[in-house]
């Protein structure tokens, strides 16, 4: 795929906006004050073919800020409702991203420009349809870094800043950020058209998305399994994606149901949080003072949301088909997890005993108050030996005793499968990543760029964050768990 479109010459297919106008109202982007670019992500550009040298042109930041439309662009704000904190909210919608168009790659791929902090739409509500550069930097690093981890995900082509000025807590300057993905449909989107009863447009929105994102079930045509094989699909997506999350240690922080991608990716980056030290119940989202989206409740959410978009499908699907697909939610959930977290702990077969095994390492990790990437990143180099005692992975329990047993448990189930050191270390540092997008160093990227303009910080953390994998020792330094300043940093749904 060579990368040689320009803003001009981008093919847009703009199959949303084809759809019936109570869909979504037609909108144009508010320009941003004198906008600039901030990051520019080339990655991001070769899903679209976009050159890297469109970046450089004076008008490629007026572009994303608002001030010139694409040819062939037809924005629009779409239409959506959801559960809010298990509330029902009727009328949400596209309240400050608006959708610029679908672009076709020359692999007949289709991605959504989606341009976050556009302005108001007819969505906004009482709010100003705008976005600050903080939360825009947040987006933009953590759907790379959640790319680079192979979590799915919308992706993120680029921030532009602005004079723009944004009442939130406090004056911040506003920003836009253009994210890409194949489909930003949300489970809301079924919603809002099954409270309203109305549903030919249900019918047709789910037609829709078979048709365009999910070709294995379009192939089942016209038959009342299609719905349930869909709703099957989506169930199993979120499942896995959940899991992945997980085992990451990622918190999404607002799990409403109208932030849940029908495509089961990573959607709406807000008061997100990786764990640093293991604690089950953390909770990213200061806004939320009852813990519901706490990092530990993020399945059973999952399973919530499902419920929602399963009461929306019950025009198509029959009830025992829903039930059934729910289930599935759950067993995928569990397997998938289970998956997730032997491989974590560099165990290739599933035998007895491994669920007691994980879970008393978390909650060695947990009366620690160890670091969740740390522990298992140096898990990676443990040793079988009998005589040795692991010395630094040791030192992050303050429990000794309870360590050296574990461990020996531990070597005895290597044991058990023919483990090799050397083999396991290099399998196990391939799922246990080295570096994540703390809360900290997303931070100290966001005072260099919205107090000095420097926004070298934000490129090194997006470069570094593309293989968290890899060991990049020269970067050591941003492996570590936050300071104790960087402990305490307080992150709300203001956006
Ligand atoms: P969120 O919590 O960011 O997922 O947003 C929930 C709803 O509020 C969506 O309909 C958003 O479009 C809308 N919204 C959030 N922030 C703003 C804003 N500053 N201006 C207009 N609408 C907003
Ligand atoms: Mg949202």
């Amino acid at each position: 795929m060579a990368s040689v479109r320009t803003l001009e010459t981008l093919q847009f297919d703009n199959s949303f906006a084809r759809l019936p106008e109570v869909f979504h109202a037609k909108v144009t982007p508010t320009p941003l004050k004198n906008p600039f670019l901030v990051s520019f992500n080339q990655d991001a550009a070769a899903l679209i073919e976009l050159s890297p040298e469109e970046a450089g042109r004076p008008e490629f930041a007026g572009c994303f800020g608002g001030q010139y439309l694409l040819p062939g662009s037809e924005p629009i704000a779409t239409v959506y409702a959801g559960h809010q904190f298990g509330a029902y909210v009727s009328r949400l919608g596209d309240g400050r991203a608006i959708l610029l168009g679908e672009v076709r790659n020359s692999l007949d791929e289709k991605w959504d420009l989606h341009l976050k902090g556009a302005g108001l739409t007819p969505f906004s509500r009482d709010d100003d349809g705008r976005a600050v550069l903080r939360s825009c930097i947040r987006e933009y690093l953590c759907s790379e870094a959640m790319h680079g981890l192979g979590i799915p995900s919308t992706r993120a082509l680029c921030v532009v800043g602005s004079e723009e000025e944004v009442l939130r807590e406090q004056v911040e300057p506003g920003a836009t950020m253009l994210r890409l993905a194949p489909s930003h449909v949300r489970f809301g989107h079924f919603e809002f058209f099954y409270w309203r009863r109305q549903f030919d447009h249900l019918k047709t929105l789910t037609d829709y998305v078979i048709a365009r994102d999910y070709p294995n079930v379009a192939d089942l045509k016209d038959t009342p399994d299609k719905y349930a094989r869909f709703y099957h699909e989506v169930a199993v997506r979120t499942a896995r994606l959940i899991a992945k999350w997980q085992a990451v240690g990622f918190a999404h922080g607002v799990l409403n149901s109208d932030n849940m991608s029908v495509l089961g990716i990573t959607l709406d980056y807000g008061p997100f949080g990786f764990l640093d030290e293991y604690n089950p119940a953390f909770i990213c989202n200061h806004s939320d003072h009852h813990g519901r989206y706490a990092f530990q409740n993020q399945p059973d959410i999952g399973y919530f949301n499902l419920r929602c978009l399963a009461q929306a499908f019950t025009p198509l699907v029959p009830d025992e088909a829903i039930k059934a697909e729910l289930d599935a939610y759950e067993a995928v959930f569990a397997e998938h997890s289970a998956e997730l977290m032997r491989a974590k702990l560099g165990l290739r077969e599933s035998r007895p005993g491994d669920d007691a095994l994980l879970t008393g390492l978390l909650e060695l990790m947990r009366g620690s108050v160890a670091d969740y990437t740390n522990v298992f990143r140096f898990l990676c180099d443990f040793k079988q030996a009998a005589e040795d005692r692991n010395e630094t992975l040791r030192d992050f329990f303050v429990d000794r005793d309870a360590f050296d047993k574990w461990a020996a448990g531990y070597k005895e189930r290597l044991r058990a499968e023919g483990s090799r050191d050397e083999e396991r270390a290099e399998r196990m540092k391939r799922v246990n990543p080295k570096y994540v997008l703390r809360n900290y160093l997303a931070h100290q990227a966001i005072r260099l760029a919205t107090e000095q303009k420097d926004f070298s910080e934000i490129e090194r953390l997006r470069q570094l964050l593309r293989d968290p994998f890899a060991e990049q020792p020269e970067m050591d330094r941003y492996a570590a768990p936050p300071p104790d300043w960087g402990k305490r940093l307080i992150v709300s749904c203001s956006s």
